[in-house]
């Protein structure tokens, strides 16, 4: 089995697999900096 692709969250600073963070083309390794679960409390947090 070869090795997951992690990436380490800039939010919660947990490693998480790269399935956790979001697609997004304006990043260099196309991810989110962020994952999934901490860019919908980032995303409410900004919401007015
Ligand atoms: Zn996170």
């Amino acid at each position: 089995m070869p090795a997951a692709l992690t990436k380490v969250c800039g939010h919660c600073g947990k490693t998480k697999p790269l399935s956790d963070f979001y697609h997004n083309s304006t990043k260099s390794d196309y991810h989110n900096g962020i994952c999934a679960k901490c860019q919908l409390e980032v995303n409410k947090q900004n919401k007015k």
